[in-house]
């Protein structure tokens, strides 16, 4: 197990108090699930508690626990034990579009990593947080996390912001404010034109998250589309990233276009503030990441309904 590993351990063993018993479980305990919010409350109350991430402590224990089965490392050896769903069809280059679900809850939150695939620290804090979710996703409570850490597999080979058709997939959703102009800004030929677009609609036609989050490189900041600008704030007071209303310039057919603008699904696009590595900030992103698991608090208005959202147009 690597130092990171051992690190990110010891700030979950202060984080959570469930037991680890077993990966992306979907068992429901006898006597019924746990009480509404229940482990979001404890989450919340654990991270207001927190200091600084704590050094890694030696463990105490004789025996190893039983080896568990890895069924996918990351490019940056996160040792991924839940195993993925895979997506009916592939991406430009026949690459596999994967994801993972845990939880049971009603509550979805979907976290799109890797989106541009030259920005990898995106991909990087989205196997982080699932490298998380395999030891913890079975403590969720009323939440359901569904993560798809890389969602442009062949531009994260090729090093490339957009897709192997040369498509910004953050400028091919259908959105109402889509945008063909001159096609200098890689919106594909018509919305949803391309198999990794299709794959997000896909997750949130299958799933209606209640919350979405996409992590991308590196225009350092938290920013959001829809009701979440409460969200964007709780975020940002984990890590060093400040609040951001607007990235600084146009996102026709952009994700937060299309779910936040036009659906109102509170929707954050976390810019992380590097695009190789999140390094050394890696605990905050982590944090922040967690809280946007969290249920929002008492007394906040409630998201609008995934009425409108009804899938890819049939083209
Ligand atoms: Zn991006």
């Amino acid at each position: 197990m690597s130092r990171r590993v051992d690190r990110a351990a010891a700030f979950i063993a202060a984080l959570l108090t469930v037991s680890i018993t077993g990966c992306g479980s979907t068992e429901i305990e006898p006597g019924g699930p746990p009480p509404e919010r229940q482990s979001g409350t404890r989450l919340a109350a654990h991270l207001s508690e927190m200091g600084p991430a704590p050094a890694p402590q030696r463990s105490n224990r004789v025996t190893s626990p039983p080896a568990r089965t890895v069924h996918f490392r990351s490019d940056f050896d996160h040792a991924i034990t839940a195993e993925p769903f895979v997506h009916p069809e592939k991406s430009v280059e026949g690459r596999p579009l994967r994801y993972w679900v845990f939880g049971t809850g009603n509550e979805v939150v979907l976290v799109l990593g890797g989106m541009h695939g030259d920005e990898r620290s995106s991909t990087e804090a989205a196997y982080d947080l699932l490298e998380w979710a395999c030891d913890h996703g079975d403590g969720l409570g009323d939440r359901k996390l569904v993560i798809a850490p890389d969602v442009n597999p062949d531009g994260n080979v090729a090093l490339t912001r957009r897709n192997a058709r040369d498509v910004d997939l953050n400028r091919n959703f259908p959105a109402q404010n889509w945008l063909i102009e001159d096609g200098g800004h890689g919106p594909g030929l018509y919305p949803a034109s391309e198999p990794e677009t299709r794959f997000v609609l896909a997750l949130l036609r299958m799933y209606a998250p209640t919350r979405v989050i996409a992590t991308h490189a590196a225009a350092a900041c938290v920013n959001w589309d829809g009701p979440a600008e409460a969200l964007a704030r709780r975020m940002s007071r984990e890590c060093d990233l400040p609040v951001e209303a607007t990235i600084g310039y146009p996102t026709p057919g952009s994700l937060g276009s299309y779910l936040g603008v036009d659906l109102g699904v509170p929707t954050i696009t976390f810019e992380l503030a590097t695009k190789e590595t999140v390094g050394a900030a890696l605990d905050g992103v982590r944090r922040a990441l967690l809280v946007g698991l969290l249920p929002d608090p008492a007394g906040a208005p409630a998201a609008a309904p995934l009425g409108g959202l009804s899938g890819p147009p049939a083209r």
